[in-house]
């Protein structure tokens, strides 16, 4: 794996131990912007890592140093994320400059370096995440083209359960306690469930809540049946 080093003078010292990746797009143009900017002291924005579309990686700032990514988030309690998590921003206009889907030379480059990085925190699949499962109000990077199913399949992220599926009944309260249980924060009940779909059900994100929805959070929450073996 070949890193090129184009460091950001956007970081600080962390006040967490690291058990968090937070993947985001870059929402620019271009790479050569979204480097730019993230370089740029003024902007006052950062992250470990940048992926360009081919599959170049850049890192911006050390794992042991605080990048600023995050912004205002929170996830399973935790606050401060920018002092929890590794950054990795993926090269891509977003949602304002044409979404496209990610190119398979980024996703080539993007696995070995998430799986480098998350054995060397000890950083579990559930707490591998996208921006907009942490900042649900603002942001919904990297959108609902990333192929998490692709670092599932690697034991990268978590997959989307598929087998025995079975709707709990909850009521939209209901659903809201066990999102919120799962780690999102649901202070904005729509921007949470759309969220939650952009992440686990991205073929239909319409912000209501449904049996299939409530299918996937009981899943996810639930562990896996032992049997009494
Ligand atoms: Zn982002």
């Amino acid at each position: 794996m070949t890193i090129i080093e184009t460091p950001s003078p956007n970081f600080n010292d962390r006040r967490l131990p690291v058990s968090m990746i937070v993947l985001h797009y870059t929402g620019m143009v271009d790479g050569g912007a979204a480097l730019e900017r993230l370089c740029d002291p003024v902007a006052e924005v950062s992250s470990h890592y940048l992926i360009d579309e081919d599959g170049t990686i850049h890192r911006l700032v050390a794992e042991e140093k605080r990048a600023w990514h995050a912004g205002k988030s929170r996830w399973r309690g935790i606050e401060d994320v920018n002092s929890a998590s590794i950054g990795i921003e993926l090269v891509n206009p977003g949602h304002e400059f044409g979404y496209r889907p990610y190119t398979e030379e980024q996703i080539d480059a993007l696995v070995p370096l998430l799986s480098a990085i998350k054995e060397r925190h000890g950083i579990t699949r559930g707490n591998v995440v996208g921006h907009s499962d942490i900042a649900p109000m603002r942001k919904q990077d990297p959108g609902e083209l990333f192929p998490w199913n692709r670092l599932a399949r690697v034991r990268l992220a978590l997959p989307r359960p598929t087998k025995n599926l079975m709707d709990p009944g909850w009521s939209d309260a209901g659903f809201l306690v066990a999102l919120e249980r799962f780690g999102y924060d649901v202070t904005d009940k729509l921007a949470a469930i759309v969220a939650f779909q952009r992440r686990y059900r991205p073929e239909l994100i319409d912000g209501t809540i449904d049996g299939e929805c409530r299918c996937i959070l009981l899943a996810l929450l639930l562990p896996k049946p032992q049997g009494d073996a």
